[in-house]
């Protein structure tokens, strides 16, 4: 079918959810899909709490938790009295302006609340302080604004350093610069050989609870072998997810941050994932776990509640100085919708309710529950590990998941989930309750057990 037999051309109207789908099939891309192989995705009516309300192929409606928040952002769930409210007075006012030459009071107040929240290290007065705001329009973007940085400072200071030291399994988004220090094996490192830049990456960090001593040695020759070009340290602090949903020990990150310090490199901590209470420890970011402030922090994905797309890089004093004395004068950065006030509007409401929840106590409630609700996966012959940090459990298989079968089954018994490669896992909404919860640990488990046995 092409875009003319639908007859849409100039006519707004509705389709009935089948030709919907089918039009979807047809000319719609989704997310690392094939135009040959469409990958039929569930249509949405629409939201709230912490459910979707799915049209399915047969047109019966079913309501699914989320147990993936919408790609970790809807931390609050959805239709949220607050944000609402947040977004329709924000509209009444104005939804965008630019911001070269203008500012507005969304962005300011939510910049004073993140500098209010960031993470602060004061048993160690060595930590620098985050005190400069950088808005941009997604992750990815904000990854590229916070390498930018650390390139700058070094441009700026006439050594340019190009390279940049991270741990293998990590990700740090999809546009270019970002993808280049995404894991190599599992990124797209192949796919772009010769036009992505290299740049160098320590071993995978064991487990929490494991001997540190092989890891940190061969880390330390590797960063000595390449210690004057590396401009910056860039990682996910203690968990690493979408590239393989991994756990590290906090010394981990103090070794990375103490060898780009000794050598003159800057720190950057991508908090896209972690951030806002995610990984638990009582913290609002995986850093206060390490006892460490990074120079340069991304923070993203459920800076909005997962309502629009936004994300910011904080950097310290210093950084802002370095990078604004140089030649260039200044950040060399500038998205069209830098800052957009709604969204603003909405993440500083996200930040309020994230303070008045006791954001660690939900998370530490959604802790126990995903311990012990995934605790029977370990008995399955395909599981080869359960693991559960903060608000993000993990069933990682033996082999490859059959993605479709398994989220097929969850939708059966009112869960939505999305596996990949040999992970099943869940990162519900903080406000999930323990009911729900054990609703989404059963029907994990037992979609494992049925499609994989
Ligand atoms: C999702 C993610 C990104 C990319 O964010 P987008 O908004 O998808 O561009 C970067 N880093 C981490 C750790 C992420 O989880």
């Amino acid at each position: 079918m092409t875009a003319a037999d639908h007859g849409q051309a100039g006519h707004p109207t509705r389709l009935a959810p089948a030709e919907a789908l089918a039009f979807d099939r047809d000319h719609v891309w989704h997310p690392y899909s094939s135009a040959l192989a469409p990958s039929q995705p569930y249509l949405v009516e629409s939201a709230a709490g912490v459910r979707l309300r799915l049209r399915l192929p047969d047109g019966s409606l079913r309501e699914c938790i989320d147990a993936m928040s919408s790609w970790w952002c809807a931390i609050h769930g959805y239709a949220v009295p607050e944000l609402d409210a947040a977004a329709r007075d924000q509209l009444g006012r104005m939804s965008h302006v630019m911001f070269g030459g203008l500012t507005h009071e969304p962005a300011i107040s939510l910049a004073r609340r993140l500098l209010e929240l960031a993470p602060r290290a004061p048993q160690d007065p060595t930590q620098p302080q985050l005190a400069h705001v950088f808005f941009a329009d997604s992750g990815s973007v904000s990854v590229e604004v916070a390498m930018k940085m650390a390139l700058q400072v070094h441009v700026a200071e006439g050594r340019p350093r190009t390279r940049f030291f991270t741990i293998r399994g990590g990700y740090h988004g999809d546009t270019f610069s970002p993808m280049s220090v995404t894991d190599p094996e599992g990124g797209m490192h192949s796919l772009f050989r010769g036009i992505l830049p290299e740049h160098v990456f320590a071993p995978h960090p064991p487990p929490p609870g494991a001997d540190l001593a092989d890891w940190e040695r061969s880390t330390r020759e590797l960063y000595a072998a390449h210690a004057d070009s590396i401009a910056a340290v860039i990682l996910e602090p203690v968990l690493q997810g979408a590239g393989g949903m991994t756990f590290h020990d906090p010394h981990v990150v103090r070794v990375l941050t103490a060898l780009a310090r000794e050598h003159g490199a800057l720190v950057i901590f991508d908090e896209i994932a972690t951030g806002f209470g995610r990984t638990g420890g009582c913290t609002i970011w995986a850093a206060e776990q390490c006892g460490v402030v990074p120079d340069v922090m991304c923070v993203g994905k459920a800076l909005t509640g997962g309502y629009l797309t936004l994300a910011a890089v904080l950097c310290t004093g210093d950084v802002a100085r370095r990078v604004s004395g140089g030649e260039a004068g200044g950040l060399m950065h500038g998205p069209t919708f830098m800052a957009n006030p709604l969204a603003c509007a909405i993440a500083g409401a996200s930040l309020d309710l994230l303070v008045r929840n006791d954001v660690r106590a939900q998370v530490a409630g959604l802790e126990a529950g995903l311990t012990a609700g995934l605790e029977p996966a370990r008995g399955l012959a395909s599981v080869g590990d359960v693991r559960v940090r903060g608000g993000v459990g993990v069933i990682q298989l033996r082999e490859p998941v059959r993605g479709r079968e398994l989220a097929a089954y969850a939708i059966e018994r009112g869960v939505w989930v999305r596996p990949f490669r040999d992970l099943v896992y869940t990162m519900p909404p903080f406000v999930t309750s323990a009911e729900d919860l054990a609703t989404v640990t059963a029907a994990l488990v037992g979609a494992v057990a049925a499609v994989h046995g």
